[in-house]
């Protein structure tokens, strides 16, 4: 599959390295390519410049948030939540039209330091804020609740046997989304529902950033026992 990533940081960078080592032809989505590959500075989190990745993962193409997703089949929404919808805006509401687009950012507010409160929660979730922006597109909100290599890499912790939560309005969709959580080693998939479900997925990040501080590491998910 054609696959957008629009997000040149961590998460971006881990989808995109392994969706491209699964044999799909990846794009990473930025503002400016030219101004992302010039960066020589690690990020907010000391994360090395996106040019350190890029150059360890040839085969995937970095290009306008706008390029990127007209070039795809799929599009992945890996930027920051509060900026999500500029970074959509940016790709263009007709190239995300008819497409299926997986939505992992969470709608953290930093403003006040650690930890980030969410800037929408109970009542709406930014996933639905973004399928009411484009409404043309297939929203699926899904791996907003673990840390970026377990997303793409379950079987890095010992028990595999994790959750991952999907929510969206097209059932086709979630399919398709299904899929590739399914072919990134997820066996454990819960279909909450409808793009309002969001909301629940969403708002298990205040709990996911205590539990980050109280276990250590990033590295833990939710199971769900039933
Ligand atoms: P991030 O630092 O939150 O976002 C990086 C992206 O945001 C970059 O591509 C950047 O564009 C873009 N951006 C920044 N300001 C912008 C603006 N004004 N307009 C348009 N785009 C702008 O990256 P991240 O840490 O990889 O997280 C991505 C998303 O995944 C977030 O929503 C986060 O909450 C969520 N998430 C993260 C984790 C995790 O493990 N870190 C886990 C679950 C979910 P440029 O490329 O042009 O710089």
């Amino acid at each position: 599959m054609r696959i957008a990533v629009l997000g040149t940081g961590m998460v971006g960078q881990a989808l995109a390295g392994r969706l491209a080592e699964l044999g799909h032809e990846v794009t990473t989505g930025t503002r400016d390519p030219a101004d992302t590959l010039a960066r020589t500075e690690p990020d907010a989190m000391g994360n090395p410049p996106y040019r350190e990745w890029a150059d360890a993962h040839p085969q995937v193409r970095l290009a306008t948030f706008a390029e990127a997703a007209a070039g795809a089949d799929l599009v992945v929404n890996a930027t920051s939540g509060q900026v999500s919808m500029a970074a959509l805006t940016a790709a263009g509401r007709d190239n995300l039209a008819g497409k299926v687009l997986v939505d992992v950012a969470n709608p953290l507010d930093s403003s006040a330091g650690f930890p980030p409160t969410l800037f929408v929660k109970d009542t709406y979730s930014l996933g639905e804020q973004i399928q009411v922006a484009f409404p043309e597109a297939k929203v699926v909100k899904t791996l907003n609740t673990m840390t970026a290599s377990l997303m793409v890499h379950p079987t890095q912790l010992s028990d595999g046997e994790h959750t991952v939560f999907v929510s969206g309005n097209d059932v086709d969709a979630k399919q398709t989304t299904i899929a590739l959580l399914e072919s990134f080693g997820h066996t454990d998939v819960i279909d909450l529902g409808d793009i309002s479900t969001a909301r629940g997925a969403e708002t298990l990040l205040p709990i996911w950033l205590r539990l980050m501080t109280a276990v250590n590491t990033p590295i833990f998910n939710f199971k769900i026992v039933r």
